[in-house]
């Protein structure tokens, strides 16, 4: 069932957004060479918390029987996808991370993920960064009452393909409330469902991964992080949004 979220109900979205939002502008304050994704994860928890929200990713229950996920932050180096367990290595200089964050506020979730660069990066890596930020603006583009979950799909993925880099397939984005994973999925790919129709009140995680070179993925013995197969580069970028009668609307940012 999609769920349709009151005006009450996307203020508390909002606030959980805003504190989502903090959380990675102390990310982007902070991301250097030799810092670690593990100092990263616990400046972003105390955001979090010192907002009032509750870290949503701490002890989410592992798909593949292994141990629950250990942290408030995603952090997935270079040809890691999604799901990286922050740890005590040290970025490097050209490391591209991508961090993802979730926080929930008064029973409400926020979500969103960048690809940072640490120091400076090869042309590649900050290519492959920017056409997967722009595949999320034309993919919410389509983010409007009356339009179809496909149609977010195909934007992004034009888009993507367009540019010579492939989406991931084996996840998705998804609809997002008092659950972080909530109906609709959002596939980043045009598969052979049309979707449901969207309407005013949905509340959609929106969240394009590009590798930039084949979409198959590996997932590694902790159970958590996904990799590229290739071992080249992946690239993420996420939002909450709100369908409105209007503009569609951020609320992570
Ligand atoms: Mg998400």
């Amino acid at each position: 069932m999609i769920t349709i979220k009151s005006q009450r109900e996307l203020d508390l979205m909002r606030k959980a957004g805003y504190i989502v939002a903090r959380a990675h502008q102390r990310i982007q304050e902070l991301i250097a060479p030799g810092i670690t994704t593990k100092e990263l994860n616990k400046a972003a928890e105390e955001v979090i918390l010192n907002l009032g929200g509750i870290p949503s990713f701490k002890g989410v229950p592992n798909p593949y029987g292994g141990v629950d996920f250990p942290a408030s932050i995603c952090a997935s180096v270079n040809h890691e996808v999604i799901h990286g367990i922050p740890n005590d290595i040290p970025l490097k200089e050209g490391d591209i991370v991508s961090i993802d964050i979730g926080a929930i506020y008064n029973g409400y979730h926020g979500d969103a993920a960048r690809t940072y660069e640490v120091g400076a990066v090869s042309p590649e890596a900050k290519r492959l960064i920017t056409v997967t930020r722009e595949s999320f603006f034309k993919g919410i583009e389509m983010a409007r009452e009356g339009k179809r979950i496909r149609d977010i799909s195909r934007a992004i993925q034009q888009y993507v393909e367009e540019n010579g880099y492939s989406v991931v397939r084996d996840f998705v984005g998804h609809g997002i409330g008092t659950e972080m994973h909530e109906e609709p999925q959002i596939p980043n790919f045009v598969t052979r469902e049309r979707g449901p129709r969207l309407q005013k009140g949905m509340t959609l995680a929106i969240e394009p991964m590009v590798n930039e070179g084949h979409w198959a993925v590996d997932v590694l013995s902790n159970k958590w992080t996904v990799v590229t197969k290739d071992g080249k580069l992946s690239a993420h970028y996420e939002n909450t949004v709100a369908v409105t009668e209007n503009e569609p609307e951020i609320l992570t940012e």
